[in-house]
């Protein structure tokens, strides 16, 4: 039980990595707040938890919305009494092509979840970590982060910044014990990663190009990370990628 007593967030826990990452953690023995604009499918994964003996609730939030990120801490707070990890793993991709072919709403909708949604989400949860000594942020950035693909401005430029400001946060809260991170997924067969391997002419070549492994990961290949990311364990790492991409970017 490596995270007995801690109590996490989980934004996007409704499906794919979001999804079985907080199963991985309440697994561990932490409190998961199960949080999503998807209400049902929120609802579900909070229910899995709790009938496999776990602790969990779900929070209907629109990370884009600070008002909504500051009830989805409150409730927390109110329910398990604190915020020890939060995984800002909610996130877009739109696949609208080129700055040329993506409309300005769904630009803005991009970095507004993507982008806006972990500033939202961490400086709101960071009071809280103050108060219980410490803490641990996860936010979900990409392969993009680090290289360019073609058709996909918009996603690749929020995921670049969530890299800078995972660097900027963990320089500014790495004293106070609050140690933030980058989680990398490669190609993950989730909603987001089949969209993306629908909009590809040949998407059986694209997956089984997609890294040295000759395969797509799933969503219970990234969880295991996430437990150990939001772990006692992972206490010398901070601003750092995690990657867990089969191999992508070392290729
Ligand atoms: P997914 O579509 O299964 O999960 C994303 C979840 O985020 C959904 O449940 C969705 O309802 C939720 N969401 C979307 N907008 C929201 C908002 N405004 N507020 C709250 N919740 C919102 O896809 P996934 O692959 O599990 O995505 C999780 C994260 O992983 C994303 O940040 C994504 O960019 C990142 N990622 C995915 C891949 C991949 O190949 N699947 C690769 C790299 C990074």
């Amino acid at each position: 039980m490596k995270l007995a007593g801690k109590t996490c967030i989980v934004t996007g826990g409704a499906s794919g990595i979001g999804r079985s990452s907080a199963i991985a953690l309440a697994a561990e023995g932490a409190s998961v707040t199960v949080t999503d604009l998807s209400i049902e499918e929120g609802e579900a994964t909070a229910r899995t938890i709790r009938e496999a003996g776990g602790r969990a609730i779900f929070v209907s939030c629109d990370v884009s919305q600070d008002e909504q990120a500051k009830a989805l801490v409150e409730a927390t707070v109110s329910e398990f009494g604190s915020v020890d990890v939060l995984f800002n793993n909610a996130g877009i991709n739109v696949m609208e092509g080129s700055v040329v072919d993506v409309s300005i709403e769904n630009w803005r909708r991009t970095l507004a979840v993507n982008l806006d949604g972990i500033f939202f989400c961490s400086r709101h949860a960071i009071p809280e970590m103050r108060k219980a000594g410490g803490g641990r942020i996860i936010n979900t950035a990409s392969p993009g982060s680090f290289k360019g693909w073609a058709g996909n401005a918009a996603y690749l430029a929020s995921k670049g910044a969530v890299m800078s400001l995972t660097r900027a946060m963990a320089m500014d809260h790495a004293k106070e014990n609050i140690l933030v991170n980058a989680l990398v997924p490669g190609l993950i067969m989730t909603g987001i990663g089949h969209n993306f391997l629908d909009a590809q002419p040949d998407p059986d070549a694209v997956a089984k190009g997609a890294n040295p492994l000759g395969r797509v990961g799933q969503p219970d290949d990234v969880a295991p990370l996430v437990v150990y990311m939001a772990s006692d364990e992972s206490r010398f790492s901070v601003g750092a990628p995690f990657f867990v991409d089969g191999g992508e970017l070392a290729s």
